[in-house]
């Protein structure tokens, strides 16, 4: 599906032009939108052919399955209707009743709820590992494991599991790879490169970038992504017309955005290690991250996500949240305001407090998005707000 010559080229200029309509549609510059249910069929054709909006074949959803497999260098795409829609159809689509997955300890709260509330009732069983103890993996296979779930970063803790084990481990025993890709994003760490089967993405973070839509999207191998292709055409979770074309727009200024948020984050982290009223800060860029040697070897970009845990506990964290100016109280992540959260009430609260205890996830942790301000304000705001 790929444009030939869209391979070679750098990241920056694939976001603007790979997958694009050759010829411009009517000479448009910007992709227009096809606000259209359904497309004319013109000869006799099998249910594959029909053009339709719940089955992904807009041009304008085309246009960016071709975008989203260049950006990752993989062979093919799809957009769906949230995070959690491109999450839940891949693992339905590799998992049946009877089988069994091993999923790292520490998820996306959405993602956990699904692991251990929805997937049990479909017959489907885990275990959890520790993504950077390839070791221990073995012990957890059982004859019925198909697949491997890791999160590039995890959230809200950023750690890192040893990624290029967990792809060779799949390979060596059979096991579909799927990695959540949204916090690295595209820019940040390649799946496919790595070995990687599937990557997952919540499209509503650095993808779109503007806080203003909720999408998802699948990347990966293209046997795997017809078969995830034909679920969600089932299950329904497409994406609006309009949300691609915002989506398309959003993603044109990925690599502007992302690396104003990963220089962003670093000097907040900084900052924030070396206040008096902060306790510990979690940032693969920190040297104090624990896996901050293997995160400079596998990734191109520490993130724009970082978490910290105040000396005041709870009370300062409530505290803190009250005062800031700039940064906006408020969920999800990856677009170009700063926002803030405590994980506990928010993404993770679906997990109970002795879930939330097991995976190290402290009812004060605040975890910041960082955005594209300028940083001499962002610190100014948190200075101000910590004082
Ligand atoms: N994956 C990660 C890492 C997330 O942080 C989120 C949402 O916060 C999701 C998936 C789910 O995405 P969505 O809200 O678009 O369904």
């Amino acid at each position: 599906m790929l444009h030939d010559d869209d391979r070679a080229l750098h990241v920056d200029t694939k976001l603007i032009h790979a997958g694009e309509w050759r010829p411009r549609i009517e000479g448009a510059v910007v992709m227009p939108i096809f606000q259209s249910a359904s497309f004319q069929t013109r000869e006799a054709a099998d249910y594959h052919d029909i053009h339709y909006l719940r089955l992904s074949n807009t041009p304008n959803h085309v246009v960016l399955h071709r975008k989203l497999a260049a950006l990752e260098g993989a062979e093919a795409a799809v957009v769906a209707a949230s995070g959690m829609a491109a999450i839940t159809t891949a693992l339905l689509s590799v998992l049946r009743r009877g089988d069994h997955l091993l999923v790292q300890r520490c998820l996306y709260g959405g993602t956990h709820a699904f692991v251990t509330r929805d997937l049990p009732e479909l017959g489907i069983e885990h275990d959890w590992i520790d993504a950077g103890d390839p070791a221990s993996w073995e012990r957890q296979l059982r004859p019925n494991t198909r697949a491997i779930y890791v999160e590039t970063l995890t959230n809200p803790l950023l750690e890192l599991g040893d990624l290029p084990a967990v792809a060779r481990f799949a390979r060596a025993h059979g096991l579909v790879s799927l990695v959540d890709n949204t916090f690295a994003t595209p820019l940040g760490f390649c799946p496919a490169a790595h070995g990687f089967d599937l990557s997952l993405h919540s499209a509503t973070k650095y993808l779109n970038g503007h806080s203003d839509l909720v999408a998802g999207a699948v990347i990966g191998r293209a046997e795997l992504l017809e078969r995830i292709k034909h679920r969600l055409d089932h299950l329904g979770g497409c994406l609006d017309a309009h949300a691609c074309a915002l989506l398309h727009r959003g993603l044109k200024t990925l690599a502007l955005r992302v690396r104003r948020q990963w220089e962003n984050a670093q000097r907040l982290a900084e900052f924030l290690e070396s206040h008096p009223a902060v306790a510990r800060v979690h940032y693969p860029g920190l040297e104090s991250h624990p896996q901050h040697r293997l995160a400079r070897e596998l990734l191109q970009g520490f993130g724009g996500m970082l978490s910290f845990v105040l000396r005041d506990g709870l009370e300062g964290a409530r505290r803190l949240v009250g005062r800031l100016r700039l940064a906006v109280f408020a969920p999800s992540l990856g677009g170009v305001e700063t926002l803030v959260t405590l994980p506990a009430m928010t993404s993770h609260a679906s997990l109970s407090p002795q879930e939330r205890a097991r995976a190290g996830i402290d009812d004060a942790l605040v975890r910041v998005s960082v955005g594209i301000e300028a940083p001499e304000d962002l610190l100014e705001d948190f200075r101000q707000a910590l004082a």
